[in-house]
């Protein structure tokens, strides 16, 4: 067994930023509880070679300022996010510097997941080729808000093309060639969604795959509006259907919406 010590990745944390509030009766059917607060979640890995990787960068108040499609999203999912509550001023609380984040993983470009990326000037930015298709796109019901892109977006992006490095459980892409941090396709909720496996902690990062992990095997009770915003409903199913394989396998699954209490998620 590795100590801590000797894993490439020696850190993960997590940071809530902002949240938005959502009736879960147009979730899941027949839902007692009505409104939820759903964080938007930030995971912080850090390489001993390659220093600190985002995964997602959560809301910043930048969300407020989107035109009428960001007005038209807030309010049919009400947004709050305070300045401190961003990811930059909160790493800066912990003494890293927007220069120190090297690499940003986007699982997918949905407003809460890139929200503070114009923060990071400096870091390379790596999403899916699928995810950066639809970018190109434009079409609005994909939710991406070009607004919270920074000017050079595309020159500092990294495409994952590929998914061909074996794991036990899927096909994925080796980040750091390391195996450190495995990316796989994860699409349902957005097109060319990712999530990253980190073998060495056995911990998966499953962004949007599901809003909730009480929410993955009620796939079925899903309510029609809840549906309509997946961008694939059987794809959405199948990667649920791998994450309860991973979660079966004894693998931590960490959501993007999920209230989580820690923030070291290396020491329990
Ligand atoms: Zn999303």
């Amino acid at each position: 067994m590795q100590t801590i010590l000797n894993r490439a990745i020696d850190e993960v944390r997590y940071y809530s930023c902002g949240y938005c509030v959502n009736d879960m009766r147009f979730i899941v059917k027949d839902r007692a509880v009505k409104k939820k607060e759903f964080p938007a979640g930030v995971f912080l890995l850090h390489h001993k070679k390659y220093g600190y990787i985002l995964f997602d960068t959560g809301y910043s108040d930048m969300n407020y300022k989107c035109g009428i499609k960001g007005k038209l999203y807030n309010f049919f999912n009400p947004l709050k996010v305070k300045k401190e509550e961003e990811i930059a001023v909160q790493l800066q609380k912990d003494g890293i510097k927007p220069a120190d984040v090297k690499y940003i993983i986007l699982s997918h470009l949905h407003p809460d997941h890139i929200g503070d990326l114009r923060d990071f000037p400096k870091s390379k930015i790596i999403c899916s080729m699928k995810c950066f298709r639809q970018y190109k796109k434009g079409n609005i019901k994909d939710l991406i808000f070009t607004d919270l892109l920074p000017w050079d977006f595309e020159k500092r992006l990294y495409r994952v093309r590929k998914y061909d490095y074996p794991t036990e459980f899927f096909k994925g892409y080796d980040l750091f060639r390391d195996g450190s941090v495995i990316l796989t396709d994860i699409s349902g909720h957005a097109k060319g969604q990712i999530g990253a496996y980190l073998p060495e902690h056995e911990i998966f990062l499953g962004a949007d795959a599901a809003w909730g992990l009480n929410l993955m095997s009620k796939a079925d009770e899903m309510s029609p509006p809840a549906r309509l915003v997946q961008n694939n409903f059987r794809e959405y199913k199948r990667s649920i259907s791998l994450l309860q394989k991973l979660n079966e396998a004894g693998i931590k699954i960490y959501l993007s919406h999920d209230v989580i209490y820690k923030k070291d998620l290396l020491n329990e």
